[in-house]
């Protein structure tokens, strides 16, 4: 396995309750690649993910193995979950929970409840029709034809909205626009735009309201130290500090026209290492560029002509003061969005006006990750891939408007009540954890094909070869990359079966 990403994790644990022998290369430190922490005097940070969904895909993984997830990991169930700032002085909050949603919607939109009741109805119809679908099986194989459920899924493609946009949609759904804009941002959860993904995504809401969303003791960082310690339990080697540099393969059959290959291990500076199956939970594009050096492979070509998911602009900020007017998650919207997506897809720039993500873990599941008069707030500015930009300029622009923004919607002057302070760029995501342009999710969703466009999980070129992680099927998202995990662990059980089983 190279990477012990959440994907790779997922991976390694299914693979070794298969029976399998497990070992895992990672380059990094420890185990999380990008839901990782960092600390800055008494403040502690999660650099990565910041927002728990889909508890039941993590039951599942741990389930798999036997085990329970309560055992290894104190997921706090939210009832507030995000609280949203307009700068016209409008508030309002979301819950894990229908009916304070549609409480809380008329109230602050004056939306009749009939329309939040029915655009719900509809959001957990796509979630019926295609988690399934999506979630569970490789879009790429002729077998998942026949498993149970697919053709069911398949007959109802009609009723998953993928014919307008997610912001088509919400404009017939609600009459006011600040509330097609709470919704339209949940197209970022897999780093795309609004006006231009698939109105199937909005799944996104039933998610959140109708399945619910957590906090974890301890920060997020908190799960991919629980996946691993589940890992190790089940006999999973893991070699951190040792970076991959090659996927070792001999060709198969004639060398023309470009025969298949096969693997036959990795080599790391501390020598060559023999596998007959290689889980890669690097970024795909990395993978065949640097590790393969196959860039005239087809699905190398493709792949690395997709437009990448959004990058970020990430501040650290521990700040001094208690400041009650926000919550865990909160959002301080931009007044054009649509404009705002174009400065990020199309114009490749930081927006002037940004919509501001605030995450506090202190105030929720993490009491320790600050003092107790203070605050660790992780700050997140969506942003283009890097294609070049001056990032040093455009981090401390966007650090000035979001100052800015703070004091004058909510009041708060930070002028000196940042104590301690990091920022983590495109380019720099991308030195850290390896993610191509420093994208979040791997490519965006912003066309009906992109679920299908995604790298398979199974190499066809060479045997032995999988991928697991968010620039493969089914994308990127903490749930998402768990999901692959047993996605990867079917098929290579289907094409590598394992003689070693468990006790
Ligand atoms: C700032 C930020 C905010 C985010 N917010 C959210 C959120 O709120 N909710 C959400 O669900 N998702 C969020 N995400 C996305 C989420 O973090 C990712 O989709 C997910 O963690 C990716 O997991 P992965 O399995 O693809 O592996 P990655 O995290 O990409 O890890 C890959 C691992 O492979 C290792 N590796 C790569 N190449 C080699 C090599 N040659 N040799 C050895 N090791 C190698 C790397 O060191 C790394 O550890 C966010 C991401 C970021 C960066």
């Amino acid at each position: 396995m190279i990477g012990a990403g959440l994907g790779g994790l997922a991976t390694a644990i299914r693979l070794a309750a298969s029976g399998y022998d497990v070992t895992v290369f990672d380059s990094g430190p420890g185990p999380g690649g990008k839901a990782n922490s960092r600390r800055l005097g008494p403040y502690r940070f999660d650099t990565g993910p910041s927002l728990f969904t889909m508890k039941p895909v993590f039951e599942r993984l741990f389930a798999a193995a036997g085990r329970r997830l309560e055992d290894y990991l104190t997921l706090i169930p939210l009832d507030e979950i995000c609280r949203y700032f307009w700068s016209d002085g409008t508030r309002a909050r979301t819950f894990a929970n229908e009916e304070s949603i549609v409480e809380e919607f008329k109230r602050v939109f004056g939306e009749p409840p009939e329309h939040i009741d029915r655009y719900l109805r509809y959001s957990r119809r796509i979630h019926d029709i295609t988690a399934h679908l999506f979630l569970d099986h490789s879009l790429h194989e002729w077998s998942t034809v026949r498993a149970p459920g697919f053709l069911r899924s398949l007959f109802q493609v009609h009723r998953i909205d993928a014919f307008r946009t997610m912001a088509q949609a919400h404009r017939r759904f609600f009459r006011d626009p600040r509330l097609q804009q709470l919704f339209n941002r949940y197209a970022t959860y897999n780093g795309s735009d609004p006006h231009r993904a698939p109105a199937t995504f909005n799944i996104i809401p039933h998610v959140e309201y109708g399945i619910g969303a957590w906090a974890v003791e301890g920060g997020i960082r908190a799960v991919p130290l629980a996946m691993e310690r589940l890992a190790r339990e089940l006999g999973v080697t893991f070699r951190y500090g040792e970076r991959v540099d090659r996927i070792v393969t001999d060709r198969i059959g004639p060398a023309r026209p470009r025969g298949k290959r096969v693997v036959r291990g990795v080599r790391t500076d501390q020598g060559e290492f023999s596998a007959e199956i290689v889980v890669s939970n690097a970024d795909v594009t990395v993978t065949y560029r640097d590790l393969l050096e196959d860039e005239r492979e087809r699905a190398f070509r493709r792949y690395s002509r997709m437009e990448p998911s959004s990058s970020g602009i990430v501040f650290l900020w521990g700040v001094r003061g208690i400041h009650r007017e926000l919550g865990l998650h909160n959002i301080l919207f931009s007044q054009d969005y649509r404009e705002e997506f174009r400065d990020i897809f199309n114009r490749r720039r930081m927006p002037e006006d940004p919509t501001i993500y605030i995450n506090i873990t202190s105030r929720n599941g993490a009491p320790r990750d600050a003092p107790v008069d203070g605050e660790n707030w992780f700050v997140l500015v969506n942003a283009p891939c890097d294609s070049g930009q001056d990032w040093r300029n455009e981090a401390e622009r966007t650090r000035q408007a979001v100052i800015e923004r703070v004091q004058g919607e909510l009041g708060i002057d930070l002028s000196g009540r940042i104590r301690e302070e990091a920022c983590m760029t495109p380019d720099e995501i991308e030195a850290l954890t390896g993610a191509t342009r420093g994208s979040l999710y791997g490519i965006s969703s912003n066309s009906r094909s992109a679920a299908f466009r995604r790298h398979p999980n199974r190499s066809r070129r060479y045997r032995g070869l999988y991928f697991a992680g968010g620039s493969a099927h089914p994308g990127g998202g903490m749930p998402l990359v768990v999901s692959g995990g047993a996605i990867v662990a079917d098929l290579v059980s289907r094409y590598h079966p394992c003689t070693d089983l468990p006790e």
